[in-house]
């Protein structure tokens, strides 16, 4: 991280001082140990206890506190619920750290458009909870949904189960208002599908808390679908449940979800919620269809009969709504599974081609053997989103170390077969170093650029995203290689 500046810290103060003049109350905790609760988000393997924390309760105490820190040259980082897993969240050690739990209203619900403005604090799973009365949900569901907010959901473009068939989160927000570190309000997007200008919006979406601090989003609502029921299908060999999953989508079935699952994430599943999963097989799908009654049960012969051609061992079919949440009781409780058989485990968010599936698995069992840590894997199969954890203790000397340099071989093996670095937890502290393995120094560059046009002093979430932060003022140079500009037929300002 960088290094935290000496004449910030002296001011330690002063700054606290500040932000109690803009958040009265119990809003600004500067007492060492309520400042530990906050110390790391999801990726606890690393740790920092900021410099203060601001809890503000309206947009106009963010745009206070933003612009105060602004002048003032003080470094702040956006927080939501702190469930990130690639330390997005992670405090600096000089920096504010702007906590938007308080701002956790519901502002209007709109059945008639289809819309929900609500407050970045919300947690995901209570935009549903607000609808599932007049038959209406919010797609998007990453297994942390109790407790991520939908602020954090924008800054990491969160998915889920179901983003394979309803898209991610930023298919899901029609608008937001933002704040910058100026402490300026824009709105950015609205309350329809299309809005005029520049898609602002879709650069926003995803930006990791580095461009702005949200404020307020407006997303899309559905109505629940008819039906839904789950195919729950065991295969021998790994390799035959990854054909299974290519066949699907080539015969032109988008499932609502598609989840994979290894043997040891099977078994680890299995001995903790006792979903009823065979533990015979190699690998486990999880396939969701929804929408009319008879469009699933058509659907679901169409998926019994492709598993069947690829050598299926186990097919069972939900016949009830309990029986289907059962199906997907081990998936969506993987990770505390892999938390009660290992102390530590670390997990990774690579994405690749789908029929590179069983290829990368393979490699990664060497890569497993090689480190001497076990892996698990579950997988947003349909999407190619790979989940290998890794698992480790950090009280034994090094293993934390050997954990992080697994992780990084696995993500380059994603990158090396056509994939991405990322596929929904974003790039954080975690994956930042790794950034120049898929993006040339023009492409970082000009990713900078953008940073540079919201956040020209590098104020708002340094650390994170970029291996290595350039002054603006350095990026915006014109470089004239032996004395020739470049495109000099254009007219020059
Ligand atoms: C058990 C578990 C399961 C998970 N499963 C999934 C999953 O299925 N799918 C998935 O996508 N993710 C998953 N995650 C990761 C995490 O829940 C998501 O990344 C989530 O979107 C983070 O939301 P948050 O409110 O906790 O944000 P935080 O962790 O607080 O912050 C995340 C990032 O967003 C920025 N940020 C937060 N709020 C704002 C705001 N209002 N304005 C600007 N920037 C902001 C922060 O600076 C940071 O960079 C899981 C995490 C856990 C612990």
């Amino acid at each position: 991280m960088p290094e935290p500046d000496a004449g910030v810290l002296a001011r330690r103060r002063e700054i606290v001082a500040a932000m109690r003049a803009i958040v009265p109350g119990e809003g600004v905790i500067d007492h060492p140990d309520g400042l530990r609760a906050y110390e790391a988000d999801g990726l606890t393997a690393y740790r920092q206890p900021p410099l203060v924390v601001v809890l503000p309760e309206t947009t106009e105490q963010v745009a206070r506190v933003l612009a105060w820190c602004h002048a003032n040259r003080v470094k702040v980082v956006p927080r939501g619920a702190g469930t990130s897993l690639s330390g997005g969240a992670l405090p600096l050690a000089d920096g504010v750290l702007l906590g938007l739990s308080k701002l956790n209203r519901i502002l209007d619900i709109d059945y008639a458009d289809r819309i929900a403005v609500v407050q970045p604090g919300v947690t995901n799973l209570a935009i549903t909870r607000a609808v599932e009365e007049q038959g209406f949900y919010y797609a998007p569901d990453p297994s942390s949904q109790i407790a991520c907010s939908i602020g954090g959901n924008v800054a990491e473009n969160a998915g889920g189960v179901h983003c394979l068939k309803y898209g991610l989160t930023t298919n899901n927000v029609l608008g937001v208002e933002l704040v910058t570190i100026e402490g300026e309000v824009l709105r950015l997007g609205g309350r329809g599908l299309e809005s005029a200008g520049l898609d602002l919006l879709g650069l926003v979406v995803g930006s990791e808390g580095l461009l702005g601090v949200v404020t307020e989003v407006t997303v899309r609502i559905l109505p629940r679908p008819q039906t839904a029921r789950a195919l729950l299908i065991g295969f021998a060999e790994i390799e035959t449940a990854g054909q299974c999953v290519a066949e699907v989508i080539a015969a032109g079935i988008i499932p609502a979800g598609m989840e994979m699952m290894d043997r040891a994430a099977i078994h680890a599943a299995e001995a903790f919620v006792h979903a009823g999963y065979p533990l015979d097989v190699e690998a486990l799908l999880i396939v969701e269809l929804d929408g009319p009654e008879g469009e699933c049960a058509h659907l679901i012969g169409e998926i019994e009969a492709i598993a069947r051609s690829n050598g299926a061992v186990s097919i069972r079919a939900s016949a009830s709504d309990a029986e289907r949440a059962s199906f997907w009781a081990g998936r969506k409780a993987a990770f505390p599974a892999a938390g009660r058989i290992s102390p530590d485990y670390y997990c990774m968010d690579g994405t690749i081609p789908r029929r590179r599936l069983p290829d990368v698995l393979r490699r990664m069992g060497v890569l497993s053997e090689q480190y001497g840590l076990r892996v698990i894997n579950v997988f947003h199969a349909g999407d190619g989103n790979l989940h290998p954890m890794i698992l480790y203790d950090a009280n034994q000397p090094g293993e934390l170390e050997t954990a992080e340099a697994f992780g990084a071989d696995i993500l380059r093996l994603c990158v090396e077969v056509g994939g991405v670095l990322t596929g929904e937890h974003g790039v954080g502290v975690e994956k930042r170093d790794l950034m120049p393995v898929m993006f040339s120094p023009v492409d970082l560059a000009q990713q900078q650029r953008v940073k540079c046009a919201f956040d020209p002093e590098l104020l708002l979430n340094p650390g994170k995203m970029f291996p290595e932060l350039h002054r603006c003022a350095e990026l915006g140079r014109m470089h004239v290689h032996g004395g020739a500009v470049p495109f000099p037929e254009l007219p020059r300002f």
